[in-house]
């Protein structure tokens, strides 16, 4: 049995899905290893919520996200950081726990990683964005071996020059969510809206295919979404709302398929493992993680990255896509039993190197 501290991300509270991804799979983690009998303590910016997890919430300001960073930009650490908080609280319970996990893309719990004399897991959920960060992360794995996390080896690309990393997939439990093999003939597109997104490509490409469009997600960068909605006002789009996991998996269900068209490298993307759990095929352009998820021909397209006229086509052949065998794909590579077994194996691991220190 493990004691385990996790760190969440600073960028907001759990439950705001400011955080994306990594909010579900710290949730998902923290369940799972609970159920397994290890014990699990959640240290997060004040005002988080997760079902039936209690957390303990830190005050402070939330660090700003580093998406849209360019590559030589500073760390920025503000008066009162909610991040340095969560770290000073961690540094004052450490030797309750066996080990501690990092979930936030940042510089700073990398840099104290030598300062702890617990070891500290890092689950880097993002690829690469500045560089002061990026060295941080070789230096880390260079001194901590495999303490380095990560989820995809597309993600692992992104760090040209890293070594002694671990690949860690990711899992949802995939009991939340309900097959559907009646779909509508509307598409979605789900994620933080947000430039890196490019919800632009899949608005362009719904049109195009005269098909309906719904957005699903956290309005992230308010200007970007009024150019979006200014730029495309005769496009068949409709903005939803941001949901609860058992809401989101209710109203994507019975999309005909989700569109995935991200600027950036996605180092997983959760949104689509849980669209195939629930028969949604998926039409992602293939860079990154998704082209790591979707088999192309079988659970949805991969198109050439950037190419709104692939995904048109995509659209009007998606009735070659069998729902079940989306299901399928998500059931046998994307369980939470999955995710545990791959995580617990990293933790247990780490926790030797620990205890042999
Ligand atoms: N999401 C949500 N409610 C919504 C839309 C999205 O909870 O209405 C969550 C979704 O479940 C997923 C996350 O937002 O876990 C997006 O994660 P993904 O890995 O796809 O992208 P990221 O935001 O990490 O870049």
């Amino acid at each position: 049995m493990l004691k385990l501290l996790f760190l969440s991300t600073p960028v907001g509270p759990l439950g705001s899905g400011v955080g994306g991804g990594v909010e579900l799979t710290l949730f998902n983690l923290a369940k799972e290893m609970n159920r397994r009998g290890h014990q699990v303590k959640i240290v997060a910016p004040q005002y988080s919520s997760l079902p039936n997890i209690t957390c303990q919430e830190i005050p402070g300001v939330w660090q700003d996200m580093v998406q849209n960073s360019t590559r030589d930009a500073p760390i920025i650490l503000l008066q009162n950081s909610v991040l340095a908080n969560m770290w000073n609280f961690a540094k004052e319970v450490e030797n309750d726990y066996d080990l501690i996990v990092n979930f936030a893309f940042d510089w700073l719990p990398l840099y104290l990683t030598p300062f702890f004399k617990r070891t500290i897991a890092h689950l880097i959920s993002m690829g690469s964005t500045t560089n002061a960060i990026d060295s941080m992360i070789h230096q880390v794995a260079k001194s901590f071996p495999y303490t380095i996390g990560i989820h995809t080896q597309e993600q692992a690309k992104t760090f040209p020059f890293l070594e002694n990393f671990y690949i860690l997939g990711n899992g949802i439990d995939i009991s939340l969510y309900e097959f559907c093999d009646n779909p509508s003939n509307d598409f979605s597109w789900i994620g933080r809206i947000s430039p890196e997104k490019g919800l632009e490509d899949a608005i362009l490409a719904a049109k195009d295919a005269n098909v309906k469009l719904k957005v699903f997600g956290k309005i992230q960068d308010i200007e970007y979404w009024k150019n979006i909605q200014a730029d495309y006002s005769n496009a068949d789009f409709q903005y939803e709302g941001f949901f609860s996991t058992e809401k989101l998996q209710e109203k994507i269900r019975t999309s005909k398929a989700i569109l995935v068209t991200p600027k950036w490298v996605e180092a997983f993307g959760n949104v689509i493992i849980e669209s195939l759990a629930c028969g949604v095929p998926v039409i992602a352009y293939k860079r990154g993680g998704p082209a790591a998820l979707v088999k192309h021909g079988e659970t949805g397209f991969l198109v050439t990255p950037d190419s709104v006229n692939e995904l048109v086509y995509a659209i009007n052949n998606i009735g070659e896509i069998n729902r079940e065998r989306c299901r399928h794909q998500a059931e046998i590579n994307y369980s939470l039993q999955v995710l545990g077994d791959r995580f617990e194996k990293w933790m247990l691991m780490l926790n030797k190197i620990n205890k042999s220190k």
